[in-house]
């Protein structure tokens, strides 16, 4: 299938999975996991109608953004972002989803009042507790939360989650979850209640269960591009 036609059928899942739960399918937008295209197929995805590029490696997304393949769309930050890295990505993205530190926090709202902006953020939950994953403790986001309420050149705008590779019985409950948490930040936030308006949860695998359990952005890249090539060795 063409890019054009992934692009479609993935729009038509998630449309088809929002109106099973009686969910406006406007309330969700695709982000299309760009990592490892090229310029040309950034461009096409674009033009095929994709609004929002999440790039995960720095490094890429900067050549990207020197080609001005994202021209057109907006761009979020979705992979682990290294605090000596901010300076580039800060400013240049319009959310950061992957923030799962206070040490990473406080280094965007610094890197962030340097340029004299306010850098939209979510915070990243390791939902599945898993060892080997970023992300704060789903315990733990309130406490962030708090300290991003703190920082003035950053903006809470909701959670991202990368829950465990999924078994039998998918990812819904992990999905399920994230919303009860979702949910309970948001209704803490006081006066910055109406900025969380963010829940970025699914893959290609499950994207269809996150939509049903409340995700508003879905990150989906093989459905979309094909299967990746195996990672290429990082040349740093
Ligand atoms: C690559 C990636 C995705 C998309 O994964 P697919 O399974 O290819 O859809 C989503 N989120 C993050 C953080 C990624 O790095």
């Amino acid at each position: 299938m063409s890019l054009e036609e992934n692009i479609r059928k993935v729009r038509e899942n998630i449309a088809a999975a929002a109106r099973e739960v009686g969910r406006d399918p406007g309330e969700i937008t695709l982000v299309a996991a760009t990592k490892v295209q090229s310029d040309d197929t950034v461009r096409a995805a674009i033009a095929a109608g994709v609004t929002v590029c999440g790039e995960n490696r720095v490094q890429e997304m900067t050549a990207h953004l020197d080609a001005d393949a994202y021209a057109g769309a907006k761009l979020h930050f979705i992979g682990h972002l290294q605090t000596n890295k901010v300076n580039k990505v800060v400013g240049r993205v319009d959310l950061i989803e992957s923030v799962g530190s206070e040490h990473l926090l406080e280094a965007i709202d610094k890197q962030a009042a340097k340029l004299g902006l306010v850098q939209d953020v979510l915070l990243e939950v390791n939902v599945g507790g898993e060892e080997s994953k970023s992300g704060v403790a789903p315990e733990a986001v309130w406490a962030l939360a708090r300290k991003a309420l703190e920082l003035p050149n950053v903006r809470l705008r909701g959670l991202m989650a990368i829950p465990p590779v999924a078994g039998e019985e998918g990812n819904r409950g992990f999905f399920r979850k994230m919303r009860q948490l979702f949910v309970d930040i948001k209704r803490k936030m006081g006066d910055n209640e109406a900025d969380m308006d963010c829940l970025s949860m699914g893959m290609s695998g499950d994207y269809m269960d996150a939509v049903r359990e409340g995700a508003t952005l879905v990150r989906v890249g093989t459905a979309l591009f094909g299967a990746r090539p195996p990672m290429r060795p990082k040349a740093e």
